[in-house]
């Protein structure tokens, strides 16, 4: 009897054995694509660890435990507890991983310094997943046995705890947390890539673009092959340290001249994101997602401002940090939601502070005719978020066509651009015929449209949902690979409805499920133009569309 075994190989040998094997005309370029998967090549893009140091690791019982596996890579570094301080020892050079209960848009800045994140609670659309993908940096989320302690500077998983400047190792790619460190080895692209990639795009017959925000991380997507921007989340020009008072301003401002008076303020900055944006990008499209969380978002956490209260008072401290605080607080209460993520955000917002959406407008059109004028061809492409009537997007659309013409007329340019609608609640996708009669293009955020047709919370879900995917409820987490007959029928039936009355309606994916292989298969097979996802999986996602046009789709509609 003979016993036969798959010879394991990494990532990289799989590549260069699929573009040799072409070389010696032992197998054609089709069949290189169909055996080379998709885990394979998202490996080559990040570190990954030592294997044999992984698996000392593990013979050293240094398993600590599993979260989700939120964004690829392997890292490892000293545990820090707080944004500031990983900042402060990642930009001098440190290695750190940041635990947090939790992210929030407060610890960008610790993020983007930290070689990796590590948070206790939050699903596969956490802000810690969506902003760490986004910067291509490893990251474990929901590790539910967790129990980090920001103001102890230590976290405890049963009985071992790690306390601040102790090592610690994470992969991103398995949801794995070690203590101590293991060495990782760093992603190399190799020629063959190169050349494997480039087949994949002749195959290919749906487009990749990318989920960027700011002009460094659009340089990285075209880098990898990204046709344009699919979803610049405009929200994140404002958390930014320069821009948060000015925010802050708007929010508190008692009256619509105050509003104005902040917005005034923002509008340069907005101005000059988008022309830095724009420019990056040119000749691709460009899609402007107009702002969309809940403003308290924005402003200090209730209960922070609670005890900042509390002390001042106990220290007998009045003045005006006090009414300061207090002002704050009554203003958080008011804009107090029980269900935020269904409450005031997209358009909403737009349609109960319409100067918002003017200024974002003005912003965007500002830029494209200073662009224009530079010679740099751009189509902006607008887009409302959260629709769910006709009503809400021409509401919208008509704020920003005026502006467009007013801003065409003052500065004596044209710009070609287009005014679209997301597609992200239930309501939107059934009515899509209608909404197309005045969006010009969709994009389904199926971040969103998952969580409104399952009435799970992108946010809290994890948890539940991993204890249905252990007991086979849920073949996979629904935030990362489509739901097809759910969230799919409706994608289809949005598709069909829209092009019922646009035929050539333009329609692409901007939710975390773009970047997902089975996914982009589902959305080429219905018919979408494009995917967007983070720039680090954008390679992933045109691998993933050659193969579909191969005919490797696991799209199974009934
Ligand atoms: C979505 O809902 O799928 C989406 C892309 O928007 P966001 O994640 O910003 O809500
Ligand atoms: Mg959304």
């Amino acid at each position: 009897m003979l016993r036969t075994r798959t010879g394991k190989r990494t990532a990289a040998a799989a590549i260069k054995i699929a573009v040799d094997m072409v070389g010696e005309k032992l197998i054609k370029k089709d069949e290189a694509i169909m055996r080379v998967t998709g885990e394979q090549i998202e490996q080559l893009l990040h570190p990954i660890f030592d294997p044999a140091a992984k698996a000392a690791a593990i013979k050293e019982k240094r398993l600590l435990t599993k979260g989700l596996s939120a964004s690829p890579g392997a890292a490892t570094g000293m545990a820090v507890f707080d944004a500031d301080t990983a900042a402060e020892k990642g930009n001098a050079g440190e290695a750190v991983i940041l635990v947090r209960p939790e992210t929030t848009p407060d610890d960008i800045h610790g993020m983007d310094a930290a070689r990796g994140i590590l948070t206790a609670r939050g699903g596969m659309t956490s802000h810690a997943a969506v902003v760490a993908r986004g910067m291509g940096k490893t990251c474990v989320a929901g590790a539910e046995d967790i129990k980090a302690d920001e103001h102890a500077k230590r976290f405890t998983v049963g009985g071992t705890t790690v306390k601040e400047g102790e090592w610690m190792s994470i992969d991103g790619s398995t949801g794995e947390v070690f203590t101590g460190r293991i060495a990782t080895k760093d992603a190399e692209l190799s020629g063959e890539f190169g050349t494997f990639m480039k087949w994949v795009d002749d195959f290919r017959t749906i487009g990749v673009r990318a989920n960027a925000d700011i002009p460094r991380d659009a340089k990285k997507a075209r880098e990898f092959g990204a046709e344009g921007i699919g979803l610049c989340r405009t929200e994140h020009m404002f958390f930014e340290e320069s821009r948060l008072p000015s925010m802050v301003e708007m929010i508190m401002a008692k009256d619509l001249d105050g509003r104005k008076k902040a917005l005034a303020k923002l509008l340069p900055f907005q101005r000059s994101d988008f022309k830095g944006l724009l420019k990056e990008m040119a000749p691709f499209p460009v899609t402007i997602r107009f702002l969309d969380p809940p403003l308290h978002e924005f402003l200090p956490k209730r209960e922070e401002l609670m005890v900042k209260i509390a002390r001042l008072e106990a220290k007998g401290q009045g003045g005006s940090e006090l009414a300061e605080a207090e002002r704050t607080l009554a203003r958080v209460q008011e804009l107090h939601e029980f269900n935020p993520m269904l409450g005031l955000r997209g358009c909403r917002l737009g349609i109960m502070y319409p100067e918002i959406t003017e200024m974002q407008a003005r912003a965007v059109f500002e830029a494209a005719c200073e662009l224009a004028k530079e010679g740099v061809k751009t189509v902006p492409e607008i887009m409302i978020p959260l629709v769910g009537f006709i009503g809400e997007f021409r509401h919208q659309e008509a704020i920003v066509r005026r502006v467009a013409a007013e801003v065409m007329k003052e500065r004596k340019t044209k710009v070609e651009y287009l005014v679209g609608t997301m597609i992200e609640v239930p309501r939107a996708a059934v009515t899509a015929a209608e909404i197309a009669k005045a969006a010009e293009f969709f994009s389904f955020g199926t971040n969103d449209l998952t969580q409104t047709t399952l009435g799970f919370s992108r946010d809290d879900a994890g948890k539940i949902i991993k204890n249905y995917v252990e007991l086979g409820l849920f073949e996979k987490d629904p935030f990362v690979t489509i739901d097809q007959d759910g969230v799919g029928a409706l994608v289809v039936q949005g598709i069909t409805g829209g092009r019922t009355t646009r035929p050539k309606l333009k329609i692409g994916i901007c939710g975390e499920h773009g970047g997902d292989p089975t996914t982009v298969k589902f959305c080429a097979r219905v018919g979408m133009n494009y995917v967007s996802c983070s720039p680090f999986r954008v390679p992933v996602a045109r691998h993933a569309a050659a193969q579909a046009a191969l005919g490797g789709s696991s799209y199974t509609s009934k």
